[in-house]
């Protein structure tokens, strides 16, 4: 997938070695980490991922991010042209990093060719005194002004990470300096400036970049600089009476809807940056923090699918997904969340954010994306239909969620095979390579050959660059309760929620199996709600009506293993009793699926599913099977007339299946319903 040709493998090779000189260059200023990660992303140049997940992500890199108009991005610095209030300053540094990590990925001189070209425009754009802002000066301030700065100076530091180039460092240094000179202590207050009715925090989330200057910097002045801006979180203000508080009240274990300004991927956006501060101060209050509202936001907000937000706010999302949103699981939302777990993963070495990262990967993100990468959903629900974003600024040819579904798919190589102290970590499992570095000097080559997730079974060569003791970590995911292990035919014990750690010495030609749980489980709905769906191994099923259609009677999902009662006296009667609504007391409840095989229609995976059709009380039940497929390749056509459903009332009215013009409720009075451009 990656490699097309003989030449261009080449050329990779030359790249790949190009980069890693340069990631040794342009590493962080010793000293400035005192936290070192539980877990770091192999180097991405040495992954290779193939298979269907490989597909999307060609199609995202090739057909999405190097394929933008991504000389319009710095116009809005040049030009001023968020003059009045507009956010055109965000794209730069949107796609820029997502244009970054893809350049690691396949580092191939096209694509350093773009990078350099969309750094060198951004350039001209800097003001003397290191301003860099697509706001007039008269605009200091304005509503989206550092927001859009922040996307900027996130964006140099992936240029100067991928190429040491330091001249891109000491832009994003007076960048940052500018900054300071109008926000430090005595000066404006940045919990005072951006959207008021945002609480900020558009403004605050620049705590990321702040702490990553100094990171690479190593210059005090940016760290202090940013422990000033936290502690402003905790001061009252003009726009927040009682403070941001975002350390104290996760601390105080607050839910993400109760919190100031629950816009939520802003929000997530701002922990973020204590991750990173965290990294430079040791301070475990900030850890715990984030570690607290990552799983607040796990257990209040994110919906089945691995996202949350309606309208683009938290909204006590788990709870309510069952339910017709307004405008669900913005994209934004799903990429950051995952930023947020990658974060947590890497800070933490806690599977259960690996575990996070595959479900939306596999599916919010993943249907997410449109037009075979060229496009993205702004909001995706979990019944009616799909539809893609709008064009939300011409001038950028863009919208925040186009711009941000790449940023979650680039994220992939960071945490599939990740490295630790004692040896790798495998978290994802897809068809592909990985080259992993040991400890002293020495290296490791896994090569997985998989369908996974279209089946559970995972084979993995090992081959160290000779005889070595190591620990291998093997996810075990914690919906996998019967798991099989092997090491060259031996069995393993291992637990769902945890690594597998196996630590031996490993010789090359050595091979690891693995049989994952893809029985097919039955979800019950959070809260007091009786509705129930389908998921097996990290890929939730939805009913497309493509596949079924309606019809005017009821049917109940029917679980393995169910009891049918058989009266032969009165002819053959055949029933099954009811039985009481599925809750925690049933916390394991699987279902048959039998895989349709070829797959109808452009979808991924398809699944005959058992369900009980009752005629009347005990006469004539019997099972019949529906067709369901993946979330991600439901309503994949992005029309008005293709639409479906993951969660199902028990039991479901048939005739009622496929709410229509959902789109309508997504989307504002007078609007048209938007279209994929030049389509
Ligand atoms: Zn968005």
């Amino acid at each position: 997938m990656k490699n097309h040709s003989p030449l261009l493998a080449f050329i990779c090779l030359l790249g790949a070695g190009f980069l890693n000189q340069a990631f040794a260059a342009a590493d962080t200023k010793k000293g400035t980490i005192v936290v070192a990660d539980a877990l770091s992303a192999a180097p991405y140049s040495s992954v290779t991922i193939k298979g269907t997940l490989g597909t999307k992500m060609e199609q995202c890199i090739v057909n999405g991010i190097m394929a933008k108009e991504y000389t319009l991005y710095a116009k809005p610095f040049s030009d001023k042209m968020d003059k009045g209030g507009g956010f055109a300053g965000e794209f730069w540094g949107k796609w820029f990093t997502s244009a970054a990590l893809a350049f690691a990925y396949q580092p191939t001189p096209a694509h350093k060719a773009i990078l350099d070209h969309a750094v060198e425009d951004l350039l001209k754009a800097q003001e003397a005194d290191g301003r860099l802002s697509s706001y007039p000066r008269e605009e200091e301030f304005g509503f989206w002004d550092i927001w859009g700065r922040k996307y900027a100076l996130l964006g140099l530091i992936a240029y100067y990470d991928q190429t040491g180039d330091n001249a891109a460092l000491k832009a994003a240094c007076k960048a940052t300096d500018a900054l300071i000179a109008i926000s430090g202590p005595g000066k404006k207050k940045l919990t005072e400036t951006g959207l008021q009715i945002l609480g900020s925090l558009s403004s605050c989330s620049v705590l990321e970049p702040v702490v990553l200057v100094y990171q690479r910097s190593g210059e005090k002045k940016y760290l202090d600089y940013a422990k000033y801006l936290v502690k402003l979180w905790s001061e009252p203000n003009s726009y927040n009476p009682q403070g941001l508080r975002y350390v104290e009240d996760a601390l105080a274990g607050a839910d993400p809807v109760t919190m100031v300004a629950p816009k939520a991927y802003e929000m997530m956006s701002c922990y973020e940056g204590l991750c990173e501060l965290y990294r430079v101060t040791g301070d475990k209050k900030l850890l715990e923090a984030v570690v607290r509202f990552g799983e607040r936001v796990l257990a209040k907000e994110i919906m089945i699918v691995g996202s949350g937000s309606s309208a683009e706010l938290w909204c006590d999302g788990a709870n309510r997904q069952t339910e017709i949103l307004e405008q669900p699981m913005e994209t934004c939302v799903t990429a950051t969340w995952m930023k947020l777990c990658n974060q947590l993963l890497r800070l933490t070495g806690d599977p259960k954010w690996a575990d996070q990262l595959e479900i939306s990967l596999y599916n919010a993100l993943m249907g997410a994306m449109c037009e075979d990468g060229k496009w993205w959903a702004y909001y995706s629900s979990l019944i009616g239909e799909r539809m893609p974003s709008p064009m939300q600024v011409p001038v950028c040819q863009s919208s925040c969620c186009v711009a941000n579904g790449p940023r979650g798919m680039m994220l992939t190589p960071g945490w599939s095979v990740m490295q630790s102290g004692s040896g790798p970590v495998i978290n994802l499992f897809a068809e592909g390579e990985w080259n992993c570095n040991l400890p002293g000097g020495h290296t490791v080559k896994i090569a997985q050959q998989t369908d996974y997730p279209v089946n559970g079974i995972v084979s993995l060569s090992i081959e160290p660059s000779k005889n070595l003791t190591f620990s291998i970590k093997v996810r075990i995911p914690a919906w996998s309760k019967r798991t099989h292990l092997r090491i060259n035919g031996d069995s393993v014990p291992c637990q769902p929620g945890t690594y597998a750690i196996v630590t031996r010495e490993w010789k090359p030609g050595d091979r690891i199996i693995l049989d994952l749980d893809f029985r097919g489980r039955i979800i019950r709905a959070p809260g007091n709600v009786n509705n129930l769906a389908v998921m097996r191994g990290p890929v939730v099923l939805a009913l497309d009506n493509r596949f079924v259609q309606a019809q005017d009677y009821n049917l109940w999902l029917l679980p393995e293993g169910t009891t049918w009662e058989f009266k032969n006296e009165f002819g053959g009667l055949k029933y099954v009793l009811p039985k009481p609504c599925l809750s925690e007391q049933y916390p394991d409840v699987y279902i048959d699926l039998k895989p349709v095989s070829p797959t109808p229609g452009d979808v991924w995976m398809a699944f005959e599913v058992p369900f009980l059709y009752r005629y009347t009380h005990f006469f004539d039940h019997r099972q019949v099977n529906l067709v369901m497929c993946d979330y991600a390749s439901a309503g994949n056509q992005y029309n008005s007339t293709n639409l479906f459903r993951v969660w199902l009332p028990q039991p479901i009215f048939m005739y009622y299946l496929f709410p229509e013009k959902t789109w309508r409720v997504l989307y504002r009075d007078g609007e048209k319903r938007p279209e994929i451009p030049g389509k």
